[in-house]
This record gives C-alpha cells, structure tokens and sequence, in this order.
C-alpha cells in the first residue's frame, strides 16, 4: 500500500491516512493548543517543553537539513516576531520618542 495508515500525533487512537494526516491535525490542532509543530516535519507534535528535545533528535532534520548549522527554530517557536522600532530610529537623537511619529 502506497498510503499507509499513521497514528495521529495528538491522539494515537486516530488512524489515519499519511496523506491525510496534516488535515487531520488540523482538526485536533484546536483540541491541544498547547502541542506546536515541528520546523522539521509539519506532522510531528509536541509540548513546547518536549519539542526542546525533539528537534535535536527529529528524524526529520538530517533531510532536510544536512548541514551543521541550525535554523533559528527554536527560536522562532518560542518566541514571536517582533519587529524593532528602535534599530530605526536615528542615534544622534536621544530625545526622540517611538510614538512620537
Ligand atoms: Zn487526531
Ligand atoms: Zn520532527
């Protein structure tokens, strides 16, 4: 069989399609807001606190990214984008206020 069944990561008793399995967890997605994706594999679901450990074992990874170098996953997983306002605002004027616009 091409499409072998897989166990859903949320909730091993859900056995689904591999080629269904992303829309699937989408679904349970909502049920465990607290599990977050895998920067390597999008079906690989973990607590924050277990993915620390994951993405340094993820079997994912060394296909995806044969190099030493690791991406800012973790990073980007923890903490959200946030843009630096102040990067912009020009040194020589100390006084200058950001909602000062
Ligand atoms: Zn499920
Ligand atoms: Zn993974």
């Amino acid at each position: 069989m091409d499409d072998p069944f897989v166990s859903c990561p949320y909730n091993p008793i859900h056995r689904v399609p591999r080629s269904r399995l992303q829309r699937h967890i989408v679904k349970c997605e909502w049920i465990n807001p607290t599990m977050i994706a895998c920067p390597y594999n999008a079906t690989h679901r973990y607590t924050q606190e277990d993915m620390k450990f994951h993405v340094l074992n993820c079997p994912s990874k060394t296909s995806i990214f044969p190099i030493e170098k690791p991406p800012k996953t973790v990073a980007s997983i923890t903490t959200p984008k946030i843009i630096l306002q102040k990067e912009y605002l020009p040194e020589t004027d100390p006084n200058h206020e950001i909602w000062d616009d």
